[in-house]
C-alpha cells in the first residue's frame, strides 16, 4: 500500500477513534460502543502497529494552542486543532491551513503562514511536544523539504473598472465604497490574508461632531473647550502633528469623519462608545464598538463580509509590483503569484497598500537609531506602493517621520493599545514614579520613557478597567500582565526595589486622590474620569516601539496622486497608511482608522467615477 493511501485510510480512522474516545468519556459508556473502539483500534494497529493519538501544547497569541495529532515515529498521520483563540483573520488562517501542509509533507519544517508567525510557530511547538511526550523524536520531522520544482508562470490579463491594490482597511473600504457606485472592483493582496495592520488596530476611530457624540452631550456648547467639534478636532490634530499637515487633508480627514461613521454604521459596524483622545487634553473623538472590542478586526470582519456579500473578487497572495502607465494615464498593474504573471487593465487604480514600518532598510535610510527598533507592524509593511508610485514620477510628503508609540511589549511588538489609558490606566517607571502626561502625545510619552532609568516602564491598570474593556483581558490571558491584590504586592511581583515599592503605593494612592478631586497636581493630565481602586492591580512592562510611518505618497483632497510637478496622475488614487501629509509629524492615536475610512470612501467613490466617466465623483 503506497504511503500516501495508508495515510488516508489512518487518517479516517484516526478521527473516528478520537470521535469514539470521546463517545467513551461521557458517563453512558456501552458495550457497543466499546467493540466499536476495539474494531477501531485494531485496524490502526494492523496499519501502524505503533500509531498513537498525542496532545500537545504551544503559546499562541491569544493564550495555548492545544493540538491533537495521530503519528508514529515515522509518519504524521492527522493534526486537529482542539483548542484556540488565534486572532480572526489573522493566527485563524494558519489554524486553518497549517496542519494540512504538516501532514501533506510530513514535514514540521513546511514554511508557517505569512503574517501569522506566532500562530504558526504555537502549531509546530505543540506538535513537537505530542510527538515526544509520545516517546517519538521531533527531529525526525524537521527535515528540509525538497525545494519545489521551479514553476513556469504562465501570463495572464485580467480586466476592471477599478482595482484595488490592498486588502487593509483603507482598501476594503475603497473596494466596498466603488462597488456601491456601480464599478465592477477587483482587490489584489499579497499576503494570504486580508486586514493588514488594520486588522491590529484596537483602540478606536477618532471622528468628531457625530450623532454618538451628540447623543452623549459632548457637543454642548457648555462644555466650552472640552467640546468634540470638528474645528477642535482639526487643531487637535494639526497641533499635536507639530503644524508639518497638509491643512486642507486634516480638514478633509475631520469634515468627512462624522459621515464616515454614518457610512460605517449603514453597513453594519456602529459604534457605541467615545473616550479622551490621547494628547487632545481631555476631548473625546475615540470612537469605539461596543465592549470595547478592537476596532481593526471589528472593521476588517465587517468590510469583508459586505465585499463577499457584494460579491466583490480579493485575489490572496497576489502581489502588485508595477504601475502600468499609458499616454500619462494608469490604466493597471502588473502583478503576480506563485503561477501567473499578471497584466491587470482598469480604468482607475486604487493603492492602499499601507505603510512601511516593517522595512528596516528603508526606515533607516531616514533615521539610522530605528535599525534594531521593534515594530508592532505586521510583515508586509514594506511600503511598495510608495515606491511603485515613486516609479511613475509620484511626489512623496514626509518620509522621514516615522512614529514610535510608547507602550510596546518589547519581547514581541505587541501593542498595549492607548485605549487602556483612555480608560484609566497610568505609566509609571522602574522608580515607582509616574513621570508623564500618560496620555500626551505619542511622541511625548515615548521620549519621556527613554529618559528613565532602565529603558522600560510599567502600564499599570485595574479590574475595574480590565471589566470595561475586553481587550485588556487579552494581556492577562496571554500572560503579560503581572498582578498583585495590592498595589505593594503588584510592586514586588513586577520586581521594584523596596523603596521602588514604596514610591509605587503612594504614587498609586496620590493618583486615586486626583482622581477624586479632578485635578492631575503632578503632570497635568485631563482626563481623570476612572480611579484604580479595584483589585486586583495588573502592571505590563512595556518601552517605546516602531508604529507607524506618517509619509507616504502625495494625494490631493480628492485622494488623487500628485506628481513631483505638482500635477494630477490621471486614473491613480491613493489611501491610508500609504500616503502622507494628513498626519504630519506625529499621528494622533485614532486617525489612522479614520484617514483610512475616510479617505477609502473618497477614493473609492472617485476612482469609480473616473473609471465610468473620466471624472471626479460630485461628492464622495
Ligand atoms: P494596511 O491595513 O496595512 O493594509 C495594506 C494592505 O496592503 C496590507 O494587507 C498589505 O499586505 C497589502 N499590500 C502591501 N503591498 C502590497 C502589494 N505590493 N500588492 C498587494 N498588496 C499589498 N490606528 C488607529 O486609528 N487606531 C488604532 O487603534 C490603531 N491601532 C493600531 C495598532 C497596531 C498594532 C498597528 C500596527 C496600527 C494601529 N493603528 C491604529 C494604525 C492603523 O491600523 C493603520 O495605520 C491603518 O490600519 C492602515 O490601513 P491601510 O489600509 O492603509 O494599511
Amino acid at each position: 500500500m503506497t504511503h500516501e493511501k495508508k495515510h488516508r485510510i489512518i487518517g479516517i480512522i484516526g478521527v473516528l477513534f478520537l470521535a469514539t474516545v470521546l463517545l467513551l468519556n461521557v458517563v453512558l459508556v456501552n458495550n457497543a460502543a466499546k467493540r466499536e473502539l476495539a474494531r477501531k483500534e485494531a485496524e490502526l494497529a494492523a496499519l501502524s502497529p505503533d500509531a498513537v493519538s498525542l496532545k500537545g501544547t504551544g503559546k499562541g497569541i491569544d493564550g495555548d494552542v492545544v493540538v491533537q495529532i495521530i503519528a508514529d515515529a515515522e509518519h504524521i498521520y492527522d493534526v486537529q486543532i482542539l483548542q484556540q483563540n488565534e486572532t480572526q483573520g489573522i493566527g485563524s488562517v494558519a489554524v486553518e491551513q497549517l496542519p494540512g501542509e504538516i501532514v501533506k509533507n510530513n514535514s514540521i519544517l513546511v514554511d508557517g503562514i505569512t503574517g501569522a508567525t506566532v500562530t504558526s510557530n504555537a502549531i509546530k511547538t505543540a506538535i513537537r511536544e505530542a510527538l515526544a511526550s509520545g516517546g517519538f523524536d521531533p527531529a525526525v520531522f524537521e527535515v528540509e523539504l525538497a525545494a519545489a520544482a521551479p514553476v513556469e508562470k504562465t501570463d495572464e490579463t485580467l480586466e476592471c473598472d477599478v482595482l484595488v491594490v490592498g486588502a487593509g482597511g483603507a482598501g476594503l473600504t475603497a473596494a466596498v465604497r466603488a462597488n456601491q457606485e456601480g464599478a465592477d472592483v477587483l482587490v489584489i493582496e499579497k499576503m494570504p490574508m486580508v486586514g493588514g495592520n488594520s486588522n491590529r488596530a484596537e483602540g478606536g476611530m477618532n471622528a468628531a461632531g457625530t450623532k454618538l457624540e451628540e447623543e452623549l452631550g459632548l457637543l454642548d456648547p457648555s462644555l466650552g473647550e472640552l467640546q468634540s467639534t470638528v474645528e477642535n478636532y482639526i487643531a487637535d490634530t494639526y497641533r499635536l502633528g507639530h503644524d508639518l499637515a497638509n491643512m486642507d487633508l486634516v480638514r478633509t480627514l475631520a469634515e468627512n469623519s462624522s459621515e464616515a461613521i454614518d457610512w460605517l454604521g449603514s453597513i453594519g459596524a456602529p459604534f457605541t462608545d467615545v473616550e479622551p483622545t490621547g494628547g487632545c487634553k481631555g476631548r473625546k473623538y475615540l470612537h469605539q464598538p461596543e465592549g470595547g472590542e478592537p476596532v481593526g478586526e471589528y472593521l476588517v470582519t465587517r468590510l469583508s463580509k459586505v465585499i463577499a456579500d457584494q460579491g466583490i473578487e480579493v485575489m490572496l497572495n497576489t502581489k502588485a509590483t508595477e504601475l502600468i502607465v499609458e499616454d500619462g494615464q494608469v490604466v493597471g498593474v502588473k502583478a503576480e503569484d506563485k503561477e501567473h504573471n499578471y497584466t491587470i487593465r482598469a480604468n482607475a487604480v486604487v493603492l492602499a497598500t499601507g505603510g512601511f514600518g516593517a522595512n528596516f532598510e528603508l526606515m533607516s535610510s531616514y533615521d539610522p537609531s530605528l535599525a534594531n527598533a521593534v515594530t508592532t507592524n505586521h510583515s508586509g509593511a514594506t511600503g511598495d506602493g510608495i515606491m511603485m508610485a515613486q516609479a511613475i514620477g509620484a511626489d512623496t510628503v514626509d518620509m522621514e517621520q516615522i512614529q514610535l508609540h510608547p507602550t510596546v511589549i518589547q519581547e514581541n511588538g505587541l501593542l498595549v493599545s492607548e485605549s487602556l489609558r483612555s480608560k484609566g490606566a497610568i505609566i509609571v517607571n522602574t522608580e515607582g514614579k509616574r513621570f508623564v502626561n500618560d496620555l500626551a502625545a505619542r511622541d511625548v510619552v515615548s521620549q519621556a520613557e527613554l529618559k528613565q532609568p532602565d529603558g522600560y516602564c510599567y502600564i499599570v491598570f485595574d479590574q475595574a478597567l480590565v471589566d470595561g474593556l475586553s481587550l485588556a483581558q487579552k494581556f492577562i490571558d496571554r500572560g503579560f500582565a503581572i498582578s498583585g491584590a495590592t498595589y505593594e504586592e503588584l510592586g514586588k511581583n513586577i520586581g521594584l526595589s523596596d523603596e521602588a515599592v514604596k514610591n509605587f503605593v503612594a504614587t498609586m494612592e496620590k493618583w486615586n486622590e486626583d482622581v477624586k478631586n479632578g485635578e492631575d497636581t503632578e503632570w497635568g493630565r485631563e482626563s481623570l474620569d476612572y480611579d484604580l481602586t479595584t483589585a486586583p492591580f495588573y502592571a505590563i512592562k512595556i518601552a517605546p516601539g516602531i508604529h507607524h510611518t506618517m509619509g507616504g505618497i502625495k494625494i490631493d483632497t480628492e485622494a488623487q496622486v500628485i506628481d513631483t510637478d505638482g500635477n494630477v496622475i490621471p486614473g491613480l488614487f491613493a489611501a491610508g497608511e500609504t500616503t502622507g501629509g494628513i498626519h504630519g509629524g506625529n499621528r494622533v492615536g485614532g486617525n489612522a482608522v479614520c484617514d483610512f475610512v475616510v479617505f477609502g470612501r473618497i477614493a473609492g467613490a472617485n476612482a469609480a467615477a473616473f473609471a465610468a466617466e473620466g471624472v471626479l465623483a460630485a461628492a464622495a
